[in-house]
């Protein structure tokens, strides 16, 4: 007994330690996430499965469904002829370029495609990043400094607070697309100021609405600012041949200081790109922490965005088609009377039902019926703004619109009348 007691001291002496339990309680905005998940629904619609390409339709339990929730706006993530190109890039270069772009991860197709994307825009030069979300961090914060002031629209995507927060300069946020609130702030906080940048989106992601760009350019030449615009919803998007917001209200795109987008949506990869002066691209290839001190994008993604630029070079239909039907979509939900807040000429189109409960319970209902689209809830939105949030896509077709907005209104008007039957 003595010598098995000695015994089991000693295990415990040399037994590995257990690592420090994680104290998830003491997370406070993790508790919160729960909560909300919990009294969300039946079941948890995060980080649901599918199988296949992410499209106007997807498999999901072995299903069909008709599907809201891709960024695939122009359908090329599935193309055959851009699978073939990245095909190809994989078996010439490989999976990775297993360096830094800045030492020994240059290849051709980085910078061929840092050419297409500036062509197609109409800037000087553009450099690509691994990530949007990367991009916008490592691109603000090395626009301004400690010693400047950054001006953002209050809708603005987490990564463009990110780059901000980053930068350390005085962050300021204005009512959405409120120009004339930010000519009022600039014109109060500008003053000594170094530098002052100006963040706007070419389309937001929330209401699907799209800013006047004139007026921002007005008013970054009279204060002398630089403007800063994400595309990463407008790129491919708007403008007659998706060449984004520039196109769309006929501006030069050199009259805009830097034009950010991702290669996620439109572009069907994965990656972002800062669109620019040759010397603010220079500045940024040298200097951008994300940039150097990040393994470069990999050849795989560099051939898919590259593959669709040249694609819609040739031939921009999958454009016109994705406008047809976002309009055809908005059109539809005008005709039923329902509430689609701010959107208009965009392939993002919320659907306004009102209260988080109603919205859940359309969205499950929408999901038996064979339609997969996602909610918008408090707190991301305010409680009565609660909605559903499409995202259209080029291969959609007439008979998936008009069933789905049918299917949506019928629902919406049934909570008119109780007990609410879905
Ligand atoms: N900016 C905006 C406005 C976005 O909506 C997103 C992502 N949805 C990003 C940047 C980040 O892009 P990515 O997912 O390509 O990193």
């Amino acid at each position: 007994l003595i010598q098995s007691a000695d015994r089991q001291e000693a295990e415990q002496k040399i037994a590995p330690s257990v690592p420090p339990q994680f104290k998830v309680e003491q997370f406070a905005e993790y508790q919160d996430l729960c909560q909300r998940i919990e009294s969300a629904g039946e079941v948890n619609p995060y980080f649901r499965l599918r199988q296949g390409i992410n499209t106007d339709t997807v498999m999901m339990g072995g299903e069909p469904y008709i599907n809201y929730s891709s960024y695939n706006y122009l359908g090329y993530a599935g193309d055959p002829q851009i699978i073939a190109a990245v095909q190809e890039a994989v078996a010439e270069y490989g999976t990775s370029v297993s360096a830094s772009r800045l030492l020994s991860g240059e290849i051709p197709l980085h910078g061929q495609l840092e050419a297409a994307v500036s062509s197609f825009i109409g800037t000087e030069d553009a450099l690509i990043y691994t990530a949007g979300h990367a991009t916008n961090v490592s691109t603000i914060a090395k626009l301004v400094g400690k010693e400047d002031i950054v001006l953002h629209d209050e809708l603005s995507h987490n990564s463009l607070i990110q780059g901000c927060l980053l930068s350390g300069a005085q962050r300021v946020s204005f009512p959405h697309n409120d120009w004339e609130a930010l000519d009022r702030i600039l014109t109060r906080t500008r003053g000594h100021r170094r530098r002052a940048l100006i963040v706007i989106e070419g389309v937001y992601s929330m209401d699907g609405d799209i800013p006047d760009l004139h007026k921002f350019i007005e008013i970054k030449k009279k204060h002398q600012a630089m403007l800063y615009i994400d595309e990463a919803h407008s790129i491919g998007t708007i403008g007659a041949t998706g060449r984004g917001i520039c196109e769309y209200h006929g501006v030069d795109a050199r009259e805009v200081d830097l034009l950010m987008g991702t290669l996620s949506k439109s572009f069907a990869s994965c990656g972002g790109y800062a669109a620019g002066s040759a010397a603010m691209i220079q500045y940024l290839k040298y200097l951008s922490d994300g940039f150097i001190f990040s393994a470069g994008i990999t050849p795989a993604n560099a051939a898919a965005a590259l593959a669709v630029i040249r694609s819609l070079e040739k031939d921009p239909s999958p454009v016109s088609k994705l406008q047809q039907n976002s309009r055809l979509f908005l059109e539809r939900c005008q005709q039923h009377g329902l509430n689609t807040g701010l959107s208009g000429d965009t392939p993002i189109i919320p659907i306004i039902v009102g209260g988080s409960e109603r919205t859940l319970k359309l969205t499950e209902y929408l999901y038996r019926q064979g339609i997969n689209v996602y909610p918008i809830l408090y707190p991301a939105v305010p409680e009565e703004a609660a909605c559903i949030r499409f995202f259209m896509t080029a291969n959609h077709n007439h008979e998936q619109i008009e069933w789905t907005v049918k299917l949506v209104a019928e629902g919406i008007h049934s909570f008119d009348k109780e007990p609410v039957m879905l």
